[in-house]
């Protein structure tokens, strides 16, 4: 690995400050599952390491009544632990930090590197999406909020400009009645990366679906919401028949490419499974259950 000067700032405006001192040359890192394979295999070349482990604020996962702030520093696995993620609601969260490679790994990996990353096949970011997350950014010019859909622009790009970085994920609380879930599939059952990914959830009132949202990761460049699949459970009440319909109108969201992993037709063959079992459980986790 090339030599690089390491940075330890203890502020987000020290980060700020440093990224601004350094610009191009500069590249933050937080657990290093992402950043040091891509050092080690010469994709990126940075003189200088800014280390986000001392920022105390980045790794906090706070609750208020408007919702959850989840810290850009927040491990996978304080995602997996955390009390109040067991709930119905935030269930989706759990289980995405749950899934990502090994506990090792789930101690190092956080929300903000899954996110700034942008990698297609991104566990954690389905279910923030689900949840209609907000991307808290900061930077030279001050701070702005970005919803999350509009965060990632690419495989691998991002809205954040020079000199910018992720501060926190604003979660907005859904509300009475809903529940969340997130499934993947991976021909190992450990240490892989989705095939495809999906997170829903749901929200109730009057017994009818007040609200739905389904994810997909690892069937486009991007992850992706299933929208008509979303408009089509709103407003009714949640049947077997109503999520097949949904679960199929899911599939027409995903670009699905064929790779070494899973042919595009197997992709989207996932898609509806995963999309079914989805909103079967987030319905279920909506109506009180506690599996
Ligand atoms: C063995 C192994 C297994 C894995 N399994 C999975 C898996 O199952 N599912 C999955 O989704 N991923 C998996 N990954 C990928 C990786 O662990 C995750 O993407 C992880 O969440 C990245 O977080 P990090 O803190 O390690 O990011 P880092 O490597 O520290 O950073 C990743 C990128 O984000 C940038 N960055 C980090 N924080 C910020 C910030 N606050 N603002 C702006 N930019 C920032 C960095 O500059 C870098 O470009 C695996 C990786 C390994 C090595």
């Amino acid at each position: 690995m090339r030599r690089f000067e390491m940075i330890l700032p203890g502020s987000v405006k020290d980060c700020v400050q440093a990224l601004a001192q350094h610009g191009a040359a500069a590249k933050l890192v937080a657990g290093g599952t992402d950043l040091l394979p891509q050092l080690k295999n010469h994709l990126l070349k940075p003189g200088v390491v800014i280390d986000l482990s001392g920022v105390a604020p980045l790794q906090q996962l706070t609750q208020d009544k408007a919702g959850l702030r989840i810290g850009a520093a927040v491990t996978a696995r304080a995602l997996e632990r955390d009390a109040r993620l067991q709930a119905g609601a935030w269930r989706g969260l759990a289980e995405s930090g749950a899934l990502v490679g090994s506990v090792q790994v789930r101690h190092l990996a956080t929300v903000g590197g899954n996110i700034c990353n942008a990698a297609p096949s991104a566990d954690m970011i389905p279910p923030l999406l689900a949840l209609d997350a907000q991307a808290l950014i900061t930077g030279p010019l001050g701070d702005r909020r970005v919803p999350l859909s509009d965060f990632i622009t690419g495989v691998r790009k991002t809205v954040l400009g020079a000199g910018e970085m992720l501060v926190e994920l604003i979660v907005p609380d859904p509300g009475p009645q809903s529940g969340g879930a997130y499934l993947r599939h991976t021909p190992r059952r450990e240490l892989d990366i989705a095939v495809v990914g999906v997170g829903s959830q749901v929200t109730l009132a009057n017994g009818v679906c007040k609200k739905a949202r389904i994810a997909l990761a690892a069937v486009a460049p991007t992850p992706v919401h299933a929208t008509a699949a979303e408009r089509a459970l709103e407003g009714q009440a949640l049947t077997a028949q109503k999520i097949e319909e949904a679960a199929q109108l899911a599939v027409e969201a995903a670009r699905p490419i064929s790779d070494q992993r899973g042919s595009a037709e197997f992709r989207r063959h996932l898609v509806r499974v995963l999309t079914r079992r989805t909103l079967t459980t987030a319905l279920a986790r909506a109506n009180g259950a506690q599996a």
